[in-house]
């Protein structure tokens, strides 16, 4: 079996980069880095892969075993025919953006996805800050429909891997704007600060991998504003550098929320969106959003497109 993971060969450029952005950094934005922080996430990054490497080839055999059910057959050898990289590496960008929208949506995906969002710093090293505990989600599953298809995990798997590597140079702020065409289609560092953001304008927005389009398809989008600072990191902040509390502390809270909450509502803490709660006592990003709105008189365009429709239609009002 080929190796499936091209990012460990990408592992010298994104050490070579990140020591050019600190560089950079050091003379253009000394706030950018902060040593702590860059330690968290480099171990976050070590990590990831060793998670990656006990529980990845786990799941590849499985996929290997559902790869016998697919529906579609491309060829004799799964690697042959060329026009089945490209369709695979789209479908799977795809499948990234729900599988990352999922895991803004759902905690008991958050407790894992969190890790990549805990800094409050937003630079290269923020992108090696990849989770330990995504195994212990159903995440993968995501990937299923993919192989019923006929895509072979393994070209998944290594589409998957091209995907993260394009990731990677988008988390900076050395780089203002990409041309606007290049704007419109690829996800780039001014889409993905807003995703990294805690500003109630943008939470849950921009959950792209490498094409933005999905994000603008799905109504998630939201382009990057000159007039409004970013706060990065999550509503809560870690408020420590200690690395295992970085890595569990909302696996530890979802936990400790299932075991208090009365039994109907125990389900509804693993499944439902981070800050919900049965008697509405916490914040969801939805919530905040509504405030900041009713706040601010911002309507969104489906009220707006609403209140339009109200007044053009007098039959509506009788
Ligand atoms: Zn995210
Ligand atoms: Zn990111």
């Amino acid at each position: 079996m080929p190796d499936f993971s091209p990012t460990q060969y990408a592992v010298p450029l994104f050490v070579i980069a990140v020591l050019a952005e600190m560089l950079w950094a050091k003379f253009r934005s000394p706030q950018a880095y902060e040593p702590r922080d860059t330690l968290v996430s480099l171990a976050f990054g070590l990590g990831s892969t060793v998670a990656g490497g006990l529980f990845g080839g786990l799941a590849i055999y499985l996929f290997i075993a559902a790869y016998d059910y697919r529906v579609f057959d491309f060829g004799t050898e799964w690697w042959s025919i060329w026009w089945a990289w490209p369709l695979c590496f789209v479908l799977d960008d795809l499948k990234y953006y729900w599988v990352h929208r999922a895991g803004h949506r759902i905690r008991w995906m958050w407790a894992s996805h969190v890790n990549h969002h805990s800094s409050q710093h937003y630079n290269l090293s923020t992108a090696l800050r990849q989770s330990w505990t995504g195994a212990f989600t159903f995440g993968l599953l995501f990937a299923l429909p993919l192989i019923l298809l006929g895509f072979h995990p393994v070209m998944i798997a290594i589409c998957g891997g091209f995907n993260l590597i394009y990731q990677f140079w988008i988390h900076t702020e050395a780089i203002d704007r990409m041309p606007r065409w290049f704007e419109a289609v690829m996800n780039t560092p001014s889409h993905h600060r807003v995703h990294h953001a805690t500003n109630p304008r943008y939470l849950d927005r921009n959950y792209a991998g490498v094409f933005i389009i999905w994000d603008k398809m799905f109504g998630t989008f939201e382009a990057e504003r000159d007039d409004e600072q970013i706060r990065y990191g999550i509503i809560k902040q870690l408020g420590s550098f200690n690395l295992l509390w970085a890595v569990f502390h909302e696996w530890i809270g979802m936990i400790g929320d299932i075991w208090r909450a009365p039994w109907k509502h125990k389900l509804s803490y693993l499944l439902r969106e981070p800050g919900w709660s049965h008697d509405g006592s916490r914040d969801t990003s939805d919530t905040i959003r509504q405030r900041w709105r009713a706040r601010t008189g911002q309507i969104n365009q489906t009220e707006s497109v609403a209140r339009r429709n109200l007044i053009a239609d007098p039959g509506e009002a009788a």
